[in-house]
């Protein structure tokens, strides 16, 4: 199968550049890639219902005989309707089609066919419009719906797939080992793809999909493992001396209990010398994980090496830059930052500075990831807010060194099942404390019509010296959130806090605008910070203590969880403010959560129940390759026998080089990308 791989989609007869090019919009470039296209859904014709128990308004299939003449009506210009009775031997139903005038030929009195549709109506005057249809003898009987795209319709994208399956040679090679095969009893890779593209019945689909799942979550493990055991690294990446007391020495603050814990376990996993560092530290926002990254960067600088600091945005790898030199450069230890709108001349003399090992502390954007960033001596790869990279990510800036320490940081709690999931690759530390004096943030969710009241509330606030955050109200799909909230903006200007200072962030500006609105803000001369959502993560300005959400019902909850966690950062007392009007269910439950709790382990569990462990996945808070079958919800035994049989293929085989595992290693690779290739060795 995996040279089917190589031939492109646009090799299939009715293929040509523009259909391709639609197929690749849904990620289809080659042949093997289409039959690896699963379908997203059926159309059961195998079950037809009679008229009489067809569910309403859920689309099923009905199987009847024409029984009346089909009349057509011209209602205007371009559309003609052609209507007909069907009966099945004791109910009547109406059709209704819509410009199709083969009907009237096709529909003959008294020949049967198979209907696919909703039936709606009355229940004396059942009716189906528009329904897909096929002669009852034709023997339809499981359909597959593709996730289509304007101008490729699911149909074609059948025909697609048929025709690519009749090019599988007689023999396809099975990359799922046999003796795996044997033991679940999963069908051969060839029946399996007959049967979940066309399936015969419920059980041959079911067969089918478990098989596919498996393999999925099989490869997906064998990936995650393999990270984790990646090859023992050289023993000059030890840290011999461990220098944080020193470092603590030059912190404002003492760092708290948890903080040294996380630190002194990452210092035990770097001096160990045997294998590099893989960890995951987990703090809710405000621990202060910037802090555990300082005091690691430092002592591998005391080590003579080199650390890279990767952050998912410019405003927040500026923000690490500044703590970081503040903190580091009184100690000689030399940062650097690169990011997207660093300047050719700033950039060529950093990777310059970089590459002689003048540089001990790199931080920086995506950037770092770019072709040129060579570091000298790479001891050190921290990625912040983890769940914005993918793995690939991670992997290829730890290939910019010889088998380097790996810390990756984030705040989005993972309810422990999918923990085991995602970071199964990563020994995990939890901040589970803040720093001292922080008290908890007060939340209120109020309606719109006490939102002077909330106004005069910040501004008695900013009179003693604080400032505050206002998160523009989203609006609509089809206006411009960009022009909402400058409008919004320039009203607050003037409006209501006229003679206060006011800024306005979002992400459409200029990196240089954005960066002086940013150190604006947090100098103090800008008082309130009027932002769309840039300001999610990581930003950090104590002095802030108001965080005001305009249509606070449009955010998920763990958004508004990170949006709350902007404030209540310093000493003082800080509140949040949500404004929602909004009365259902749902929303009551999710704000109600944000005014009942502060912690966001408890916010995520919440979170979890009402949008559920697929959402959470298909929102991409975890970095991981997208899934295309697999369900966490439902599939979770699998997953765990998934986990288990990666275990014991890797014992036997680590590195996947036995000639029945290289199909294996090389999906792996297609899975996670090709880029991730370096870092695991
Ligand atoms: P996060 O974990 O969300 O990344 P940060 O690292 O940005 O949190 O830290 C939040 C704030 O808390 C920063 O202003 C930081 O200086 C401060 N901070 C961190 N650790 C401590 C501590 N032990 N005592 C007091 N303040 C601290
Ligand atoms: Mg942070």
């Amino acid at each position: 199968m995996a040279s089917l791989f190589d031939i492109d989609i646009q090799q299939l007869n009715g293929v040509g550049e523009k259909r391709a090019q639609l197929f690749r919009k849904l990620g289809v470039s080659s042949v093997g890639a289409l039959l690896r296209f699963y379908p997203r859904t059926y159309e059961d014709w195998s079950h037809p219902y009679s008229i009489q128990e067809a569910p309403y308004e859920k689309p099923c299939c009905i199987r009847a005989a024409i029984a009346s003449r089909v009349t057509e009506t011209r209602i205007r210009k371009g559309m003609t309707l052609y209507k007909f009775r069907v009966c099945d031997g004791l109910s009547v139903m109406n059709i209704t089609l819509f410009n199709n005038r083969y009907a009237p030929n096709l529909f003959k009195e008294g020949k049967e066919f198979l209907f696919y549709g909703k039936v709606t109506g009355t229940f004396l005057r059942r009716e189906m419009s528009a329904p897909l249809f096929e002669s009852a003898d034709h023997g339809v009987r499981i359909r597959p719906i593709y996730s289509q795209t304007e101008g490729l319709s699911s149909r074609q994208i059948e025909q697609a797939v048929r025709q690519a399956f009749s090019w599988l040679p007689a023999s396809v090679k099975d990359d799922l080992p046999a003796d795996l095969r044997e033991r679940y009893q999963f069908p051969h890779l060839k029946q399996a793809l007959s049967d979940i593209h066309f399936p015969k019945n419920q059980e041959q689909l079911e067969q089918a999909r478990r098989r596919f799942v498996f393999e999925e979550l099989f490869i997906l493990q064998l990936g995650l493992l393999r990270l984790k055991s990646r090859r023992k690294s050289e023993t000059h990446l030890r840290l011999c001396m461990d220098s944080t007391q020193e470092f603590y020495r030059l912190l404002p603050f003492a760092p708290t209990s948890a903080q040294k814990r996380a630190v002194a376990e990452c210092m035990w996993d770097m001096s160990q010398g045997a294998v590099p560092m893989n960890r995951l530290i987990q703090g809710d926002v405000g621990s202060g994980k910037t802090a555990v990254a300082a005091a690691l960067c430092y002592n591998v600088a005391k080590n003579q090496m080199q650390s890279a600091f990767m952050a998912p945005t410019e405003i927040l790898a500026e923000q690490h830059y500044r703590s970081l030199t503040s903190l580091l450069s009184p100690a000689g230890i030399h940062t650097a930052l690169l990011t997207g709108s660093t300047t050719a001349a700033a950039r060529k003399d950093t990777l310059k500075r970089l590459q002689n090992r003048e540089i001990d502390v790199m931080i920086g954007t995506h950037a770092l990831l770019s072709e040129g960033v060579q570091f000298a001596r790479l001891g050190l790869v921290i990625t912040d807010e983890q769940h914005r990279f993918g793995v690939g990510q991670r992997a290829a800036l730890a290939a910019k060194g010889n088998n380097p320490h790996l810390l990756v940081m984030s705040a989005t709690p993972i309810p422990r099942t999918l923990a085991l999931m995602i970071y199964g690759d990563l020994d995990v530390s939890i901040l589970d404390e803040l720093p001292p004096g922080r008290q908890p943030v007060d939340t209120f969710w109020v309606d719109s019509g006490k939102r002077q009241r909330a106004f005069r509330f910040i501004k008695k606030h900013l009179d003693s010296g604080r400032q505050a955050y206002i998160v523009c109200p989203l609006v609509e799909e089809g206006e411009s959130n960009l022009a909402a909230a400058q409008q919004y903006f320039e009203q607050l200007q003037q409006t209501d806090f006229s003679g206060y200072s006011v800024g306005l962030l979002h992400g459409k500006m200029k990196n240089k605008e954005k960066e002086q609105v940013m150190s604006g803000f947090s100098q103090g001369e800008i008082q309130i910070l009027v932002s769309t959502t840039v300001i999610e993560v990581g930003v950090d300005v104590p002095n802030a203590v108001i965080m005001l959400i305009e249509n606070a019902e449009r955010f998920g909850l763990s958004q508004l969880h990170q949006l709350r966690g902007r404030v209540g950062r310093g000493t003082y007392k800080s509140y949040c403010i949500l404004i929602s009007d909004a009365q259902n269910e749902e929303t009551k439950r999710r704000l109600g959560a944000m005014c009942r709790t502060n912690n966001g382990f408890e916010i995520a569990e919440e979170d979890l129940k009402l949008r559920g462990p697929g959402d959470f996945f298909g929102s991409r808070q975890h970095g991981l390759p997208d899934l295309k079958i697999a369900d966490m919800m439902t599939d979770m035994e699998i997953l765990q026998q998934a986990q288990e049989e990666a275990r014991r293929t890797l014992s036997q085989d680590p590195s996947l080089c036995h000639p029945e595992h290289r199909g294996l290693r090389a999906e792996m690779f297609r899975l996670f990308g090709r880029i991730g290739e370096g870092g695991w060795n």
